[in-house]
């Protein structure tokens, strides 16, 4: 299967890195297609503006969706956009790595969502959720978090799943894709390095089948 495997963060170093190493390394082991978003050290451009598109639908007013519809019918979409537009319909499931920041994706994977999911391409007036234009896709989100586990237990923060929902739903689910269990490991940076080793070790085993896992995401 085909797997697309996108990170945001900016330290190579990073837990994160080797959730994302890992990853690459287990999925190609068995037998999988594997390319990559390896968003910072790209030097992704994560501000969505005139520079998405070689086409201009309206040079007196600019609004994004219609510059879509536009570049979409004219072949239209900056180099760096269509290059992940591209992977992102190649892929049959895409992985997202990243560090929880402020409640949500670092800004540069906002970005990069921002510039690349366009409308008429990935969802349209009318195609969204069930009949988005991703449809048939996978998603699955892998994540860390600062907070302890326990912290996403309580009504000041909500459940993950109430933190995720606008990432999950409002993204993933809307433009068609179908999303896995989420892979959270909290208060990383506070674990023994032991358990650390554990998480990658795991991570790495349901990996080997993430093909036959089913989805969490509901018929809309
Ligand atoms: C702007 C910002 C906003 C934030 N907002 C939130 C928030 O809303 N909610 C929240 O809960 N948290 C928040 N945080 C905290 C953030 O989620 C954590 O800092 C982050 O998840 C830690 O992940 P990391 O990959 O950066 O950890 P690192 O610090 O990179 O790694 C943790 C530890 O793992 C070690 N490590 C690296 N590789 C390996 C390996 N192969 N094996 C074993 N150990 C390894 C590292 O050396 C380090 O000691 C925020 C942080 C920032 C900067």
């Amino acid at each position: 299967m085909k797997v697309l495997i996108v990170i945001a963060h900016p330290e190579p170093k990073s837990f994160n890195a080797a959730m994302y190493q890992e990853a690459i390394k287990t999925l190609e082991e068995e037998g999988h297609e594997v390319k990559t978003s390896d968003l910072y050290r790209m030097n992704f451009n994560p501000v969505s503006d005139r520079n998405n598109f070689t086409t201009v639908k309206n040079t007196a007013y600019f609004s994004q969706q219609n510059e879509e519809h536009f570049a979409y019918e004219n072949n239209g979409f900056a180099s760096d956009v269509l290059a992940e537009q591209d992977k992102v319909l190649w892929c049959d499931l895409m992985i997202w790595q990243f560090p929880l920041w402020w409640f949500s994706v670092p800004a540069i994977l906002k970005g990069w969502v921002d510039r690349v999911f366009a409308m008429g391409k990935f969802y349209d007036n009318g195609r969204m959720y069930d009949t988005g234009l991703l449809k048939g896709k996978k998603a699955l989100l892998s994540i860390t978090t600062g907070g302890p586990e326990k912290n996403y237990t309580t009504a000041k923060y909500g459940s993950t799943d109430q933190v995720l929902h606008p990432i999950q739903t409002g993204i993933l689910e809307f433009v068609g894709f179908s999303v896995l269990p989420l892979e959270i490991h909290c208060s990383i940076e506070r674990i023994e390095d032991e358990k650390r080793k554990e998480i990658l070790e795991k991570w790495s085993n349901r990996l080997k089948d993430i093909f036959t896992e089913p989805v969490v995401t509901a018929d809309k």
